[in-house]
């Protein structure tokens, strides 16, 4: 008889601790994919509500009267406990409120040269347009906000929304809460003006999909992100967001406008930045802190560039990097969903001859957004004007076959590649925008298609007379090379080792530390201390790399690499070392190293 109570305690036990296990793998945070384009490793095993009643269901029937009820109390105490100590991680979730006094001036001084500039009515619209766009990338439905998105954002949620059906996946959100805007930064580009905008809100969020369920993610989170906003200079400022009329005639905007967000009855291009604000990039704050101000709109490359192209008044940097990244969107569609009609118009013969060999398998992106692209160097040969547009992407690709998916990619991996975009140095009058699918000699409408010529005006499409075409995409090596082969046609370049710089040794290790840290998906106390400690080691401020302990703890930050071997096996050192900090290392990080070493290090 003792020996079978003392049996049956055992078991009692063991039941407990695996009915606390599988309650307490419920409230681990998993990742998102949100509009902003964040969302980091897949999440995979999401808990519901489904799974903790089944659980329920199973303590009360399993085990004894009063022990059921123990454990259950047991669970309600944990779950408190657990979203408690959520809400005191997410103190350290902060908008950069370093040097106010600073940005404040910046803010004045604006105003004095731009009279009718109000920053609450600024901020208003950045808080209309997150919104809206959040709701727009829930419904896959962009009509409202297709008026004030440039070309390549468009692009950017466009080709996610087509990954998703194929993989048939929603994203769900609910209790979208904007918390605070503030002006990070204004830049001046041309003859455009650059606002960033820091915005601090929190979102629960699922990525659902019911024929591929393993890749379901989600959860809840408290981020900070970096919207920019482009406008012409000087210009009054009309209300795309609070409206769906047209801001030059008034009449109403299609609903249904897509590569191109034109009014049909007085023609204008709404997104130009000619009549209001214009949202051109999102930006995570992890990436945000990495952009070197040697890259940014005012840099010495930049200026010279604008210089070069003067003669195009609506030419500015921010515009062709959004050109590059909408042909470099539209080139990885293309190549998803094998129809080389997708990019034909504006790449040049060569490319296309290069880039039309399709894949047999059918591979597609569970994840893709494009976290910086920088323009990085300008030459000029054979009359022509040559930009050097550096884009990095964040991927993870999944593999279809015989009605399931597979993962390529265990985690999301990124890299850079540039695109080279030639323009003739005396280009006539651009009236449309290849990217957009209109015309750039007659402003025709231009349909998916490998026939290049215009319908209309039987122009060459894809010339590089009056656009800038795609002539080539290298990776880094390649155009290191590319670089030093050319190096006399160069007017100006920061190099894309300096690109690599902009995130260098120190900045990869920590980036990546914080990865390993919150494998398990959380990020324990003493982890938090150790990341502290490292951040004042290596000479970070931080409060500026705060929203990145965040993001670590949502499992949204990313795995990554440079090129360089040597610094990659320092990197992965250091990775190792942080994941024995606390004394073991768990089967999450074990596998987290793992593939990172299957992926980036070479084997000696
Ligand atoms: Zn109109
Ligand atoms: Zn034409």
């Amino acid at each position: 008889m003792k020996n079978f109570i003392i049996k049956n305690q055992h078991c009692l036990i063991t039941v407990t601790l695996i009915a606390l296990f599988m309650i307490m793998s419920l409230y681990t945070i998993d990742t998102y994919a949100r509009a902003g384009g964040g969302g980091g490793s897949s999440g995979g095993s999401g808990g519901d509500g489904g799974g903790l009643i089944g659980i329920l269901i199973y303590i009360i029937f399993m085990i004894p009267f009063p022990w059921n009820f123990v454990v259950i109390g047991l669970i309600i105490l944990l779950g408190w406990w657990g979203n408690k100590k959520n809400k005191q991680q997410t103190v350290l979730n902060q908008l950069p409120m370093a040097n106010m006094m600073d940005k404040q001036k910046v803010i004045t001084n604006y105003m004095q040269q731009n009279p009718t500039f109000d920053v609450e009515t600024f901020k208003a619209k950045v808080k209309q347009a997150f919104i809206q766009i959040q709701e727009a990338w829930m419904l896959k439905d962009m009509g409202k906000v297709r008026k004030y998105i440039s070309d390549g954002m468009y692009q950017r949620l466009n080709i996610q929304f087509k990954m998703m059906n194929i993989l048939d996946q929603k994203n769900i959100i609910e209790n979208l809460l904007v918390k605070n805007i503030i002006i990070d930064k204004i830049e001046y580009d041309g003859r455009f003006d650059i606002i960033h905008a820091a915005i601090h809100a929190s979102i629960v969020d699922k990525f659902i999909s019911s024929k591929y369920p393993q890749l379901n993610s989600g959860g809840t989170e408290e981020f900070v992100e970096y919207w920019s906003f482009i406008k012409k200079r000087g210009i009054k400022e009309a209300n795309l967001f609070d409206s769906q009329n047209c801001p030059k005639c008034g009449a109403e905007l299609p609903k249904n406008a897509g590569d191109v967000s034109q009014c049909s009855y007085c023609k204008t291009i709404t997104n130009l930045g000619d009549y209001d604000w214009i949202l051109s990039e999102m930006t995570q704050a992890d990436d945000y802190i990495g952009v070197h101000p040697k890259a940014s709109k005012e840099s010495a490359l930049a200026i010279k560039v604008n210089e070069l192209v003067k003669s195009d008044e609506d030419f500015s940097i921010q515009n062709i990097e959004d050109k590059a990244s909408n042909g470099y969107l539209q080139i990885i569609t293309a190549n998803t969903l094998k129809d080389s009609t997708i990019m034909r118009r504006f790449v040049s013969d060569e490319l296309y001859e290069r880039l039309s060999h399709f894949n047999e398998d059918n591979i597609v992106y569970n994840r893709i957004y494009l976290n910086d692209v920088t323009l990085i160097g300008a030459s000029q040969s054979d009359n022509k004007n040559i930009l050097s547009i550096a884009i990095k992407s964040s991927y993870q690709r999944v593999m279809l076959k015989d009605g399931k998916a597979t993962l390529l990619d265990s985690m999301v991996l990124s890299k850079t590649e540039t695109v080279l975009m030639s323009r003739d140095v005396n280009h006539g009058l651009s009236k449309g925008s290849l990217y957009a699918h209109s015309c750039p000699s007659c402003g025709g409408p231009v349909k998916d298609t490998i026939d290049t010529k215009c319908q209309y005006c039987e122009a060459e499409l894809n010339s590089t007379k009056n656009e800038w075409i795609i002539t080539d995409i290298l990776g880094v090596s390649e155009y290191r090379n590319y670089y030093q082969e050319n190096k006399d046609d160069f007017v100006a370049s920061i190099g894309i080792d300096k690109i690599e710089s902009l995130y260098d040794v120190r900045d990869y290790a920590f980036n990546n530390v914080l990865v390993v840290m919150a494998a398990n998906g959380k990020f324990e106390l003493q982890e938090l201390d150790m990341a502290q400690k490292l951040a004042k080691k290596w000479g970070y401020k931080v409060d500026r790399i705060q929203p990145m302990f965040d993001m670590a703890k949502n499992g949204s930050l990313i795995i990554r690499m440079p090129e360089d071997q040597k610094k990659r096996q320092k990197i992965f050192k250091l990775m190792e070392k942080a994941a024995a900090i606390d004394g073991m290392v768990s089967a999450e990080e074990k596998q987290l190293l793992e593939n990172v070493k299957q992926q980036y290090i070479q084997a000696a």
